[in-house]
């Protein structure tokens, strides 16, 4: 059985008649999980306030050069910077299968201007504000209001929750009441580092990937980059051209060689850090070690809710976000507050989209969940058999090849067709390139066939 698809039986109950309930509803960022939110729960009959502490829509795919002043992020104080996008980022999913359904993310000369399959960040962004324009969502956000406290009005009312925002700039604070709050506040802002023996004392300069842009400070440095993620791929290669060398330390050396990368003259892949020495060295698990400049962390982020007050209903433990069923509803307080877009390694926009639909139907009451008991238990066979599977728990929102199962049940609930089966396989192919091009995947591919069938499918919502 599939691990997202894990549960006992869950009973659903009997639809309520129409009319559905119009409820009031707030929305945390104005990101694409956001946005789309907003989009779905409007159409639903909603009334929604989308709060984005940023002056624009596109979360992530805002590049800016800024970084922040503590260079891992460790400081709770820091003034934030919210996206971790570099300057050279292109995509790592072909544009057909990232984009909404209705919304297709094809090559149109009135966005960035940039036709490639894997475009770059301005791209992606001018798509999430055509989409905001295109669908009058942003006479729905809030700018420059931070969310600060999300909490009950009541401790005896699940159903109304009061959202305090500041406004940046002045301060200003605002007090509203909602019967419901969707929290789409984003993953990729709050680091995680690794642990290193010795890193008190080591004189050498350390990053988090989070505040990493471009390559030009690294010129002529020995940096040791951890991590083996798509930024630490991208990152290795947009550093080594400056560079006078690249260690690259993962954890996994399945599959992988180990010792100087052929494609390059000064890029090198080790096993993880064993510590690292005052006078500079690093060494590695091998017993191998070379002098570095540079400890450039490219180890993933973790979930934050700052300005979430549940009580303990729901916590961040070990980057496991919950208790949630199916990692949207926390079920003691279901269906008030949802979670969007906290799965990783998936493709994001449509899976957004799904549970969007699925928590504006459950709001209205047009889709039934199933009872308290029913939501724990099968949360609790989730965890159980993720642990029998021995994943660790901080992979508990990692899908990979079990998002297509889990959006097709997101969709079955809401009535609506699965993911497009081009978009399945198109993913799959770009998967496979991926591994057999790690280079030039980017540039070069054998699915033609599949964008073709994109574009046919694409063509029901652009003529
Ligand atoms: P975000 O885009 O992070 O939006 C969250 C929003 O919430 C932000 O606008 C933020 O300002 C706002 N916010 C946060 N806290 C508050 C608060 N307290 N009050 C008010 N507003 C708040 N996905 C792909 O599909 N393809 C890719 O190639 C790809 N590459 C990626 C590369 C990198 C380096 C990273 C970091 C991510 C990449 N992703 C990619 C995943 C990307 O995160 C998703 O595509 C998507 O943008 C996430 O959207 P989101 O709305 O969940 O979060």
């Amino acid at each position: 059985r599939s691990l997202a698809m894990a549960a006992p039986a869950v009973h659903t109950l009997t639809k309520p008649p129409p009319p559905y309930t119009s409820r009031h509803v707030a929305v945390i960022g104005a990101g694409a999980a956001g946005l789309v939110a907003a989009r779905e729960l409007r159409r639903e009959g909603h009334r929604v306030v989308v709060y984005e502490r940023e002056s624009q829509v596109g979360g992530t795919w805002i590049y800016t050069p800024k970084t922040e002043p503590d260079p891992l992020g460790l400081d709770q104080a820091r003034p934030i910077v919210h996206s971790s996008l570099y300057r050279s980022l292109r995509t790592n999913l072909p544009r057909e299968v990232m984009g909404f359904r209705d919304y297709p993310f094809m090559a149109r000369a009135d966005w960035s201007g940039d036709p490639r399959r894997f475009p770059g960040h301005a791209e992606v962004l001018a798509y999430l504000k055509g989409f905001a324009s295109e669908f009058g969502i942003e006479e729905m956000v809030r700018f420059e209001r931070e969310v600060v406290k999300v909490g009950l009005l009541d401790a005896n009312d699940n159903s109304k929750w009061s959202v305090k925002s500041r406004k940046k700039g002045n301060g200003d604070e605002e007090d509203e009441v909602f019967d419901a709050v969707v929290v789409c506040n984003g993953h990729y802002t709050e680091p995680r580092i690794a642990e290193i023996p010795g890193i008190d004392t080591w004189p050498g300069k350390q990053i988090h990937s989070h505040n990493y842009r471009t390559p030009e400070p690294f010129k002529d440095q020995v940096v040791v980059l951890i991590g083996s993620s798509a930024s630490a791929v991208d990152i290795s290669r947009d550093i080594a051209p400056v560079a006078k060398g690249v260690h690259v330390a993962v954890r996994s050396s399945e599959g992988e060689n180990l010792g100087k990368q052929p494609s390059f003259s000064n890029v090198w892949l080790h096993p993880v850090i064993k510590l690292v020495h005052e006078d500079g060295a690093v060494v590695f698990a091998d017993g191998t070690s070379v002098y570095a400049n540079v400890i450039l962390h490219c180890t993933g982020y973790k979930y934050h809710f700052p300005f979430l007050e549940t009580n303990g209903v729901v916590s961040v433990d070990d980057n496991r976000v919950g208790p949630l069923y199916k990692h949207v509803f926390p079920p003691v307080l279901a269906p008030w507050l949802s979670f969007i877009g906290l799965l990783w390694k998936v493709v994001p926009f449509p899976q957004f989209e799904f549970q969007s639909k699925w928590i504006a139907g459950v709001l209205s009451g047009k889709i039934a969940l199933p009872s308290l008991k029913e939501m724990m238990e099968n949360i609790e066979y989730f965890y159980a058999e993720l642990e029998a599977a021995g994943i660790p728990k901080r992979y508990t929102h990692r899908q990979s090849k079990t998002q297509f199962l889990y959006n097709d049940w997101l969709a079955d609930q809401c009535g609506i067709p699965g993911m497009e089966e081009w978009k399945k396989g198109m993913y799959s192919a770009a998967s496979q390139n991926k591994l057999a091009r790690p280079e030039t995947y980017r540039d070069e591919w054998e699915d033609d066939d599949l964008v073709s069938r994109a574009y046919e499918d694409f063509a029901r919502f652009t003529s």
